[in-house]
């Protein structure tokens, strides 16, 4: 959980921000708000600290999903990308230090995930009207099987996935469109990739926000990555992601947010 707490710290030392590019959501998002995509027993269960035990095995945590430090966290990361979108839509542009909780599906967790921010933020944007299309890029080393869930079948919400095909989750769901890549797919393919994909799902889909889950465990040093990029190929990704998806688009929201198996490129 540290981990938050130093992305920040060496955003701030290394210059990439300054303090006053810095917000800290106001308050924690109602439980109305999260029953937008979750289930109504399931909130309650979790935000009240009761969470019955096979609920908790499967996200992880154990006896800390009781903890109000944590149930606390869970919900400042949904506010977080809550308030990253709102500022995307105003300045074209907001990353996330957190969230990204992907393998949250309406009534339970998984994959360390509890409430799926992504989820949230654009079931809110698409009901106020503010937006009539999202495109949730998920470029985490792991597929999106909870917001690819939570989904499915939409029309006004486009699910992109593209993760190492022998990861956890065992059980894929279908997003929109996933790509699957094998073990050891390194910088060049991986980037060849990812730009074919992304332009033409921009091109046929013309989402006015992007949430994009930036996750860096397709890193060669993540030890249950299995894929191969070095920290050049990362940066490559974010520069390729950045500028397709800002190009032509009057809006778009970066949330630049790690979700389950930290790496130590982070810091990187
Ligand atoms: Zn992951």
């Amino acid at each position: 959980m540290q981990v938050f707490g130093r992305i920040y710290d060496q955003l701030l030392a290394e210059g990439t921000v300054v303090p006053r590019q810095v917000h800290v959501p106001p308050s924690l998002p109602s439980r109305d708000l999260l029953c937008m995509v979750h289930d109504t027993e399931y909130v309650e269960a979790f935000c009240s600290g009761s969470l019955d035990e096979q609920r908790m095995r499967r996200i992880g945590f154990g006896e800390t999903t009781r903890s109000h430090v944590l149930i606390d966290r869970t919900l400042a990361e949904v506010a977080g990308t809550l308030l990253t979108a709102e500022l995307a839509l105003a300045h074209g542009l907001a990353c996330n230090t957190a969230g990204g909780t992907h393998h949250a599906f309406r009534d339970y967790g998984s994959g360390f995930c509890i409430l799926n921010d992504l989820a949230v933020t654009a079931e809110l944007l698409l009901r106020q009207g503010r937006v009539q299309r999202v495109l949730i890029l998920d470029l985490d080393v792991h597929q999106g099987d909870g917001t690819a869930h939570i989904f499915s079948g939409r029309q006004d919400v486009f699910t992109l996935s593209v993760h190492a095909e022998r990861n956890f989750p065992a059980r894929k769901q279908s997003s929109h469109l996933d790509i699957a890549l094998p073990d050891g797919t390194a910088d060049a393919e991986y980037l060849r990739v990812v730009a074919e994909v992304l332009t033409g799902v921009l091109q046929e889909f013309r989402p006015d926000l992007v949430l994009y889950d930036a996750g860096v465990d397709p890193h060669a040093g993540d030890a249950l990555g299995r894929l191969a990029l070095s920290d050049d190929g990362l940066r490559r990704r974010e520069l390729l992601v950045g500028g397709d998806a800002h190009r032509g688009w009057a809006w778009w929201g970066l949330n630049m947010l790690r979700t389950c198996h930290v790496s130590g490129s982070v810091a990187s």
